[in-house]
């Protein structure tokens, strides 16, 4: 078998797997004395009682006549795409069809299959750092180029850093999509209305499209920060945004989100044709994909009952007092610290200029914390770490009082 050499040619994951091997070991050397992880990208709290019942009775159901379901209808149930254009949509605002909604197994895998839509030799840009998946799909369907020193030869950087406040700025080449994901992971920061107001405005002057990934929205306390890229006018000419249960409503584990293609959203061919792309969507779907488990999209409704949105609700606060709390202790140990308002990532400078794995090592022989070095992210996460708010209060506070020692 020939195998796809651009694949092939992928670098080693390298990140989270590098970081699992040093803690093991550090945690092996001494056993008695455990390792506190504030790299933690999983939900720890179960799922609210309410959504864990609707789960169950829909999975026990699978084995009676009334309740058993064969294959889901590809583009998900009816009643949960009309749950989420009513609670998510609707009730913000954003004027959606339940058509232009498509369940998933999770944001992941869609952000991950939507390149399949774009043609061969697309241009595409990333802000920088980045959630890894937007650049790595692209770079397994050859559209990337070799990956030297760091960066893919044919990725367009959009770098978010102290100095532009995170903001990326717009491409100053040409590109045919730009991904962006806000709240973002891992700065823990998020745009405003102006902010994402100028790439939609970019993204209608070159026809260019935006893939939104709003996985985080659920934790935006700021009351100015938009929840879909929807609410900014025209959004729905340009833009497919890319939603997920896993961290409101803890769906790490049961794997459900959704993608919303709007009808109003075209693409051109070769030839100069225009296409409507949530019709290519659906084409795709529909040769790949059999559709999400009956139980996992009732568990999914069952998050819109008021008792599911209270559950989320108080996950939500939960992960996000420890946010506040990692943001004033970064803070009060003299650390450029960033995000933590709007979600559950504190993003921050490393001190005395450690680059990102040398003060990784520094936080995990001195304190006993793992944190995430923020080069695993990009270039342009060098010199910088994330701290992860899914956690206990407690093991957070405790991590927090090590590092604030390890630092004196
Ligand atoms: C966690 C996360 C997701 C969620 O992915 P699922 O496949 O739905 O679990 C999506 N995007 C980002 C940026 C994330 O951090």
């Amino acid at each position: 078998m020939r195998v796809n050499h651009a694949l092939a040619a992928m670098p080693a994951e390298y990140l989270f797997a590098r970081v699992q091997e040093r803690v093991a070991l550090c945690q092996q050397l001494d056993p008695q004395n455990p390792v506190l992880r504030l790299g933690i990208g999983d939900v720890t709290l179960p799922l609210g009682a309410h959504i864990a019942q609707a789960f169950a009775q829909a999975a026990a159901g699978m084995g009676t006549p009334e309740g058993f379901r064969g294959y889901a209808p590809a583009e998900g149930y009816p009643f949960l795409k009309e749950a989420i254009r009513a609670h998510e949509y609707a009730a913000r605002g954003v004027d959606l069809d339940a058509d232009d909604i498509f369940i998933s197994s999770g944001a992941k895998e869609d952000a991950a299959a939507l390149e399949r839509l774009f043609g061969p030799d697309a241009r595409i840009a990333v802000t920088d750092p980045v959630y890894p998946v937007y650049a790595d799909a692209n770079a397994m369907a050859g559209r990337l180029g070799a990956f030297r020193g760091g960066r893919w030869e044919r990725l367009h950087y959009l770098p978010c850093t102290g100095e532009n406040g995170f903001e990326p700025p717009l491409p100053e080449e040409p590109v045919d999509v730009i991904y962006l994901c806000f709240p973002n992971n891992p700065t823990g920061t998020a745009l405003g209305y102006a902010a994402l107001k100028r790439f939609v405005d970019y993204a209608r002057e070159h026809r260019a499209l935006i893939v939104f990934d709003a996985a985080y929205r659920a934790f935006i306390t700021d009351e100015a920060v938009p929840r879909s890229i929807y609410q900014v006018e025209g959004a729905q000419e340009v833009a497919i945004e890319c939603c997920s249960f896993s961290k409101f409503a803890g769906f790490t584990g049961v794997r459900c989100g959704w993608t919303v293609v709007p009808g109003r959203l075209l693409g051109r061919d070769d030839s100069g044709n225009t296409h409507s792309v949530q019709q290519l969507w659906r084409r795709l779907l529909h040769s790949t994909r059999n559709g999400v488990s009956f139980s996992v999209q009732r568990a999914a409704l069952a998050v819109f009952d008021p008792e599911g949105q209270k559950e989320c609700r108080e996950a939500v606060a939960y992960y996000m007092g420890n946010a506040r709390l990692l943001l004033e202790e970064a803070r009060a140990c003299g650390l450029a610290a960033h995000g933590g308002v709007n979600a559950p990532y504190v993003w921050a400078r490393t001190p005395d200029g450690m680059d990102s794995w040398q003060f990784f090592e520094f936080l995990l022989e001195r304190a006993r914390v793992a944190v995430t070095p923020g080069a695993g992210f990009g270039p342009g996460g060098e010199g910088y770490f994330r701290l992860s708010a899914f956690n206990t209060p407690d093991n957070t506070r405790q991590a927090c009082r090590r590092i604030r020692a390890a630092l004196r």
